[in-house]
């Protein structure tokens, strides 16, 4: 048993402020939350916190791990005027340029980042068309190295191979949630991953691949996870080809459920979000992303039951992303203040809980023992109504000290418990090498 003693809680939902306090933790899970736990656990191994601000988890809701090496990127990139150029000439280039080995780096390299940006979780869309099996596997060695929580999933898309493509996406995906189910009867790994079915965005998945899907989810109990609406192109197309709207086409084959996570959403209907609401599905809002692709903004987040914020692959810094998300916001006008950003950025923790099948984003005895810890002068009292200002005023991954996942230190005082520079090293030469790899590709 380890105590972390001497801690200021900071609770997200229902928010609450409380110092003084000590968290009895049990292998993976919290124990107790009170004062003087020692006194009752003497066998305990005690950490002083000096009152550090100890607080849930931070999730990353949506994230790409295979772009983790495009950092800087110097290759030969035409001029992308929109948002499908962008896709065709840089990112569809990129994934295609991804290998074992430079995936293998990228995804380490992301889930360090995290971690250092106080992410206990993050939720991965993955994307490597020329290396399509075993890739989750190569994605998942990066997180348990690491020592971060996360899902990943398969992009299906027939966009470079048709049918056969669809396929291959397909049983990545069921493979995947296979090896996860045989991992966990196994146990001799830490269960920190899990597993998504996941699609690119509904115009490059025709009827047969959603039908794939379907079958997917049924086989493997698991939840969608897709791009809608990123673009004004995919709602067009989706009209122009099945004469539905999004999410309205994707429910017709049973794919929307309260494991679904749907990233963008930008120009939804009311009927679309009608349905995600219904099957308490979540939209993920990745508003730097959407500000870099120039794709406009979504002024309905409002309207969404469950909503959560991801990076869309900007790094997994969900301080900036809260920050972000809150200034685009006024800047459109918008109605909702800090406490509504508090709690999209606490949302994560749902989308874990449904499916890990386990309690998440408290500071309470049962709940995993995933927590941000930061070390967070403040010059103003910070009281349970004001925790999303501090967030958005004052904050920022900067104040991130130590983050504990599964019961276990994997960053403290700043520091990973291994030499991290020869890592880095690696991954510089070999983003060298998938940058040629680029050019070589039309
Ligand atoms: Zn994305």
């Amino acid at each position: 048993m380890l105590i972390l003693k001497n801690a200021t809680l900071v609770q997200f939902e229902p928010a609450s402020v409380s110092e003084g306090q000590d968290i009895a933790i049990e292998g993976a899970l919290i124990k107790e939350v009170g004062s003087h736990l020692s006194a009752r656990y003497p066998q305990a191994a005690v950490k002083e916190m000096q009152g550090k601000l100890v607080m849930p988890g931070i999730v990353c809701a949506h994230n790409h791990f295979y772009s983790g090496l495009a950092r800087g990127i110097m290759a030969n990139i035409k001029p992308s005027p929109d948002f499908i150029s962008t896709l065709k000439n840089l990112w569809w280039r990129l994934d295609r340029a991804l290998d074992e080995e430079s995936l293998y780096y990228s995804g380490l390299i992301c889930s360090l980042e995290a971690i250092k940006s106080g992410c206990t979780a993050v939720i991965d869309h993955h994307a490597s068309p020329n290396y399509i099996r075993g890739s989750l596997n190569t994605l998942r060695q990066g997180f348990l190295k690491a020592g971060l929580r996360g899902m990943t999933c398969y992009e299906t898309t027939d966009r470079n191979g048709g049918l056969r493509e669809l396929r291959e996406g397909v049983e990545e995906n069921i493979d995947f949630a296979n090896q996860i189910d045989a991992a966990k009867t196994g146990g001799r790994v830490p269960y920190l991953v899990e597993a998504h079915i996941g699609a690119h965005a509904p115009f490059t998945v025709p009827d047969e691949g959603l039908s794939m899907l379907a079958e997917a989810l049924r086989a493997t109990g698991r939840g969608l996870h897709i791009h809608a609406a990123e673009d004004r192109y995919d709602v067009s197309h989706s009209h122009d080809k099945y004469g539905l709207d999004l999410i309205e086409r994707l429910d017709k084959f049973g794919l929307i459920d309260e494991k679904t996570l749907v990233a963008h959403g930008l120009y939804l209907s009311d009927k679309d979000i009608e349905i995600i609401n219904r099957h308490r599905a979540f939209l993920v809002h990745n508003p730097r992303s959407n500000m870099n692709n120039h794709v406009g903004y979504n002024q309905r987040l409002g309207g969404y039951n469950h909503l959560a914020l991801g990076t869309d692959g900007i790094g997994a810094d969900m301080f900036e992303e809260m920050k972000f998300a809150f200034f685009k916001h006024r800047d459109a006008g918008g109605p909702l203040w800090p406490d509504s950003f508090l709690r999209f950025l606490h949302a994560g923790n749902e989308l874990l809980a449904r499916n890990f099948g386990a309690q998440f984003g408290r500071l309470q005895a049962g709940y995993k023992a995933d927590f941000t810890i930061c070390d967070y002068a403040s010059p103003t009292p910070l009281v349970a109504e004001n925790i999303g200002g501090h967030l958005a005023f004052g904050m920022s991954a900067n104040s991130v000290h130590s983050v504990m996942v599964e019961g276990r230190m994997v960053y403290e005082a700043r520091q990973f418990p291994f030499e991290v520079e020869s890592i880095y090293a690696e991954a510089s030469r070999s983003a060298m090498r998938l940058w040629q790899r680029m050019d070589a590709l039309s």
